[in-house]
């Protein structure tokens, strides 16, 4: 994002009230931040595995071919972080703001998707368990035919299983845990920076269709994101862009918000800490997400 050295961003929550009620179409881009608060390391924040491996020796297609055993320890690890983990309440008004009725009650005439990078499934299950809150409340919240997407994971999912063998390719949902038995307990060695040198390739998680070996549905270095095309049009169209909990450092998530401002849109970050290009922003919300945008999105509610 660029603007000139007077501009500073605003941290006035009436005015971006404002700037939100005549919003048209609103998106978040989203980054490891918006599970910090569940537990959930993030990349460059402080603790966790990140801190112990170099992230590109890990998340890319050659470290996967060269060593499948020391990538699936990783992958392993995470998915176990993320089952033992609860959406928080940043994820809660994320979800809220998906969902029709309680949008309109801030931005009345508006649409909104959430773009996130995190493949830790949080959002979805907050999306799923919420609806599924309202639904038995007696609330009418399934989406329109052919309302756009409330949520696209755009670096994939940690809890997809995906064949590499190019003439199956078959992709499938698994929350098992162990996802392959010889990786029981392999997570308390990944914590401790320490992972097994070598599975047999035979006892990694395979293929429920072909039985070869699978990999991890998500996105890694040198891959291409999905939902590209959507996510295009979205951005293209944006009048308002909030930027939760992400460096702002990983293309192409991180041009989004200039995306927006260029074609006149505002931007409003919601961080814990400065990130990059958050100087040209229209609002800068500092301080955890999970209570900050608490604030910026009071909605009124009955049955949560
Ligand atoms: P990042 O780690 O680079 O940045 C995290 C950002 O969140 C930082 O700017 C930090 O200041 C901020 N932050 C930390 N705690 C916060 C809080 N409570 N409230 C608000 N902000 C907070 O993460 P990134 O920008 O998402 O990019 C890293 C890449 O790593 C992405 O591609 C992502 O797929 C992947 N990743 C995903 C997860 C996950 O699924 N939860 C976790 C780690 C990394």
């Amino acid at each position: 994002m660029s603007k000139d050295s007077s501009h500073h961003p605003s941290s006035d929550m009436e005015a971006f009230a404002k700037v939100l009620a005549s919003s048209k179409h609103i998106i978040a881009v989203a980054g490891a931040g918006l599970s910090a608060a569940s537990g959930i390391p993030t990349f460059r924040g402080a603790g966790g595995m990140w801190r112990k491996y170099d992230a590109i020796s890990i998340a890319t297609p050659t470290a996967f071919a060269a060593n499948p055993s020391r990538v699936w320890q990783f992958y392993h690890y995470r998915r176990e972080k993320a089952l033992s983990a609860n959406p928080n309440d940043a994820h809660t008004v994320l979800t809220l703001l998906s969902l029709p009725p309680l949008r309109h009650q801030l931005a009345p005439s508006s649409t909104f998707t959430l773009i996130t990078q995190n493949v830790d499934g949080l959002s979805e299950r907050a999306l799923s368990d919420i609806s599924a809150t309202f639904e038995a409340s007696g609330m009418d919240i399934k989406p329109a035919p052919g309302e756009q997407p409330r949520l696209l994971e755009m670096h994939g999912k940690l809890f997809e299983l995906t064949c590499t063998s190019a003439h199956c390719r078959h992709s499938e949902l698994n929350f098992e845990s162990p996802v392959a038995k010889a990786l029981q307990g392999t997570e308390d060695l990944v914590e401790a920076g320490e992972m097994e040198p070598d599975i047999p390739v035979e006892d990694l998680p395979r293929c429920k269709k072909c039985g070869s070996l699978a990999r991890p549905g998500v996105v890694w270095f040198e891959e291409i994101p999905k939902h590209l095309e959507t996510i295009d049009k979205l951005v293209g169209e944006a009048d308002l862009c909030l930027v939760i909990g992400t460096s702002s450092t990983v293309y192409p998530a991180a041009a989004y918000a200039e995306e927006v401002q260029s074609h006149g849109g505002r931007v409003a970050v919601f961080n814990l800490e400065r990130s990059q290009g958050d100087e040209a922003a229209d609002f800068l919300f500092l301080g955890p997400c999970e209570k900050t945008l608490a604030k910026a999105f009071p909605f009124k509610i009955d049955c949560l």
